[in-house]
């Protein structure tokens, strides 16, 4: 992109912000760049958007919409050395006009982005007498900007040189897919996959080279859907980075359809007499209830610290703070939300990109506080952001503000406590939600919110979605003068807020919130059908019990039977054994609520992690490698026979199958097989299908050898996952890696099927990777014909299997087979 020297004006005076912008403009006309009808747009432009940048620049171009009245790309500089107030307190000394026909102009934002950062070459530049110095500065490419390529993270300590990097010579030519480009969560996927490597990693969009394990330099890119990046490695395993991340890329980097407002769940619309607060649709689903203005507790800071050689490690420490902070939402969310922990993850890898510290450990120089500088870099970075043409890219501001205070709280000197919400319940009102506002929010509480900036596609919007809480956003300044307490009806569905509604438009609203209930319910009442793929394909959905009362709620809650009974539950909490009339009575309760359904029967699995005291075991000190399972069994006829003989019994009625748990060896499968059909034939039982646990490795290894002597297999990815990984699965430390979607384990799982499906037998899980949606869908891409999961589950993971293919499924299942680690099967 050129800037020519008629398009710089030098020494120039603006008595306003309006006068410096149509200045700019008069010089896009003069060079034929635009008609001048474009310069309107540019004040438009301004009147909803601040082009105020930050350190006395700022950009102001069109709207897209006016795209049409540029001629040709390009963009003037306005050199005011005496500056113009932009915004109160801002003032602005070089005002680049944009006027760009599609990105071109991206390249001028990122060397103004290093500008940004040196305000000795900020203040050169206003004062400069020769034009070519501005030219050069803003039209160099970033390749060989300083020339100090080759470092792994990014920085240098000089600020203005922090994302200029060198081309390697190994290199892959890439297109970005998904439909938001590279924006915050598919450029966190490729931060993080890139750090697993030594190699350093390099991204070239169009002229600009930035480290590619740096999320603010991959963002600041800009690179939107379809367009082609080279990606570059050096060292080691270069060839292996590229060869992954290729992969990754062309999977999609884990583009997730919540980012798409168009994948929101519109609901049914409200029609109301009055005309409401227009703002825009964030998350679906309509809220009843007074309002309430939400104020985040201020933050104060003095700008310059007594001791200044201790702030370098204040910061240092307050970044460590708040990333420990951030590991702890992340985990926790986990469990609610995979859509709120990748928030946070992409907030850690914000929060760990060496450029923010490197940005702000160089503004600190004389006797700047760290707070100030942390407060100036943050800001910086998120304005540029924000003034990115793609709103998604833009709306990751928010996120790099939100990760910003939560350090600048350990920083400030004041931080006032953050609101008290009423304990009844509110439609929020707020300027602006930070993604960590929204994910503390209670829906039971927090019946919608309305903010009056923001954008659909901001994590905030993400979160109320995944949360189920109606949300408006963008609706403007006019609803923070709203007075607390005020009977609204805020619409999420069509983004509109209705203030004092009359009686008639409350009732209206009423009606069409009690359909939303019910549609919210479909998945529930869906329960019952099965999970039948969109191409057609079956999935068994069953469940996992301990108890009689669990059997009635499995069925209730759409399990198509029993895929594990563990029958040691039945042993637990008492003092003597259940029994053989008790457990033959229980199993009969059973198959009576499953009236027909398939119950699996698994032996008992007492040792390891369930200890019975009544049966005095020898204390062990590996009790996980130790007599556990069926070994205790084969040992303990006393306490085998009776259960045996139980099942038998039942079975006369009741559609049952029995599994042995914890098979190691064909020589454990044999006995067990051999006691079993001796007990079967002293009650002259009938012949019940016999199956076993796939959850210790040698059984894995000889999968297709125990295929031939059993009926299925049911694989035990809690304890294949402990003892493939050597973790054990209780391990206060190790339980979070312990993860059973561990390529380890899904190479298992995989191994497992294939040598089934060669003996003609089925495979199903029980653990608890069958449980969650990701888990569901990659098993029965590997597959597993049935999944047996926790009560609560089933309609959720009945639902995610109606959502899919098959094919898509076994895509799914192939790209996490290739993965490396557990994240990265998580990120998929
Ligand atoms: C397993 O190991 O995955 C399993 C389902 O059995 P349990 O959790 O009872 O050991
Ligand atoms: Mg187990």
């Amino acid at each position: 992109m050129q800037l020519g020297q008629q398009n710089v004006g030098l020494k120039v005076e603006a008595g306003s912000k309006e006068e410096a912008i149509r200045m700019a403009g008069k010089l896009l006309v003069e060079s034929g760049h635009i008609q001048p009808g474009y310069i309107d747009s540019m004040m438009a432009r301004e009147a909803t958007a601040n082009t105020f940048l930050g350190n006395g620049i700022a950009i102001p171009h069109g709207m897209p919409k006016d795209r049409e009245l540029i001629l040709k790309t390009g963009i003037s500089v306005v050199q005011l050395p005496h500056g113009v107030e932009w915004n109160p307190g801002e003032r602005v000394h070089l005002v680049v006009g944009i006027a760009a026909k599609s990105d071109e102009h991206l390249q001028i934002l990122t060397n103004l982005t290093h500008v940004l950062d040196d305000s000795v070459t900020v203040e050169r530049l206003t004062h400069t007498d020769n034009p070519q110095e501005i030219i050069e500065r803003l039209t160099r490419g970033s390749a060989g900007d300083t020339g100090n390529g080759g470092r792994n993270g990014g920085g240098n300590g000089a600020a203005n040189g922090a994302a200029a990097e060198t081309d390697f010579d190994q290199f892959v030519d890439l297109t970005v897919p998904g439909h938001a480009g590279l924006h915050a969560r598919p450029a966190t996927a490729f931060v993080g996959l890139a750090k697993t490597f030594e190699a350093d990693v390099r991204v070239r969009y169009g002229q600009q080279v930035v480290n590619g394990k740096s999320l603010m330099s991959l963002l600041k890119l800009g690179v939107e859907q379809g367009q082609t990046i080279r990606v570059m490695a050096q060292g080691a395993d270069a060839a292996e980075a590229l060869r992954s991340l290729q992969a990754a890329v062309e999977a999609g980097l884990e583009e997730d359809d919540d980012e798409q407002p168009a994948e929101l769940n519109l609901g049914p619309k409200l029609e109301l007499e009055s005309q409401g607060l227009v703002g825009v649709a964030a998350s679906g689903g309509i809220a009843i209830a007074p309002l309430y203005r939400y104020q985040r507790g201020r933050l104060e800071f003095a700008e310059t610290s007594p001791a200044p050689d201790q702030e370098p490690d204040r910061l240092r420490q307050a970044i460590r703070q708040a990333g420990a902070e951030l590991s702890n939402l992340r985990s926790t969310a986990n469990q609610r939300s995979r859509t709120q922990a990748a928030v946070f993850e992409a907030h850690q890898e914000l929060l760990a990109d060496p450029e923010l510290l490197e940005g702000a450990l160089g503004k600190l120089q004389g006797d700047r506080s760290a707070a100030w500088a942390w407060q100036q870099t943050y800001e910086e970075r998120a304005q540029v952001l924000a003034a990115l043409p793609d709103p998604t890219l833009a709306a990751r501001a928010a996120d790099v503000r939100d990760v910003g205070r939560r350090v600048l709280r350990y920083l400030a000197d004041r931080a006032e406590a953050g609101p008290n919400l009423p304990n009844h319940p509110v439609i929020l009102l707020a300027d602006e939600l930070a993604p960590s506002d929204t994910s503390t929010f209670d829906p039971a509480r927090i019946q919608g919110f309305c903010t009056a900036g923001g954008g659909p596609t901001s994590h905030t919007a993400i979160i109320a979605r995944s949360l189920n809480i109606p949300a408006v956003v963008g609706a403007g300044e006019a609803i923070l003068a709203l007075t607390d307490g005020t009977q609204a009806i805020l619409d999420g569905s069509s983004g509109k807020l209705y203030v004092n509604p009359s009686q008639a438009d409350l009732e209206k609203a009423r009606a069409v919130q009690g359909e939303e209930q019910a549609a919210r319910n479909v998945e529930q009442q869906a329960r019952f059908a099965p999970a039948l793929t969109t191409d057609g394909h079956r999935i068994e959905v069953v469940a996992n019990i301990g108890s009689p009362e669990e059997a009635i709620q499995a069925v209730n809650a759409g399990g198509e039977g029993v895929g594990l009974l563990r029958t040691e539950f039945l042993f637990l909490g008492r003092d003597q054994a259940p029994s053989e009339a008790e457990q033959q009575q229980a199993l009969e309760q059973m198959g009576h609520a499953l009236n027909g359904l398939p119950l699996i029967v698994r032996t008992l699995d007492i040792g390891g992690d369930k200890a019975v005291p009544y049966l005095h075991m020898a204390q062990e000190e590996n009790p996980f490698l130790g007599v556990r399972g069926i070994r205790l069994c084969l040992r303990q006829p006393e306490l085998f026979e009776p259960q045996l003989r139980a099942i038998y019994e039942a079975a006369r009625t009741s559609y049952l199958r029995i599994m042995f748990p914890m098979i190691a060896t064909l020589e454990d499968l044999r006995a067990a097989k051999a006691f079993a059909e001796s007990v079967r034939l002293t009650v002259n039982g009938p012949p019940v299908e016999i199956g076993i646990m796939v959850e210790v490795p040698s059984a894995v290894l000889l999968a297709d050898e125990f295929a031939t002597e059993v009926d299925f297999f049911s694989i035990g990815t809690n304890d294949l996952t402990q003892y493939l990984l050597a973790m054990d699965r209780g391990h206060p430390a190790l339980a979070q890696q312990a993860d059973g979607l561990h390529p380890a384990v899904l190479r298992a799982i995989a191994k497992t099927v294939k040598a089934a499906k060669a003996a003609g037998k089925w495979v199903g899980v029980c653990g608890g990777v069958a449980s969650e949606p990701l888990g569901a869908l990659i098993l029965a891409g590997l597959g597993v014909a049935e999944l047996s999961v926790s009560i609560p589950s089933i309609p959720t993971v009945k639902a995610a299997l109606r959502q899919r293919s098959l094919d898509q499924m076994q895509r799914l299942a192939q790209r996490a087979l290739s993965c490396a680690t557990a994240a990265e099967v998580r990120r998929l």
